[in-house]
């Protein structure tokens, strides 16, 4: 397999996340992830994909505490996808059915991307500076 190409982070910072959150963003990464596969974006479904793996893991290693520990580059890279899949939903026309045949998909795909938008902006508060437990600013 090729080596996947990720822009370097520089943020290192770690941030808590509490757990429903956490399964709100990993289910935001898989719908993201099938959006586009779906439509023909195989670099950005396997980034995404890799960001579940994080979150997962980050779940995981919670072991049923409260909040888990994400790194701030996971919630950025994984805003960006989601705004991003919101974006070519809206514009595009990228949808989880191109069957051609009106059968209210259109219904279903502008409710995931605002889902998408709403769970991107989580994200970004989640990874704002000021939030509970930042530390070693860069
Ligand atoms: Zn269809």
């Amino acid at each position: 397999m090729s080596t996947p190409v990720r822009p370097v982070r520089v943020d290192q910072r770690m941030v808590p996340v509490d757990g429903q959150s956490l399964g709100w963003l990993v289910m935001t990464a898989a719908q993201v992830g099938k959006y586009a596969y779906l439509n023909g974006d195989s670099r950005s479904a396997s980034h995404v994909l890799d960001l579940a793996t994080e979150l997962g893991a980050a779940l995981a290693q919670a072991d049923g505490s409260p909040e888990g520990s994400v790194p701030v580059g996971v919630l950025e890279e994984l805003a960006d996808l989601a705004e991003a899949t919101a974006d070519h939903v809206e514009r595009d026309g990228w949808s989880l059915c191109d069957c051609g045949e009106p059968h209210g998909e259109d219904n279903v795909d502008a409710g995931a991307a605002a889902v998408m938008r709403a769970h991107a902006a989580l994200a970004r508060a989640l990874c704002a500076p000021g939030a509970a437990g930042s530390q070693e600013r860069g």
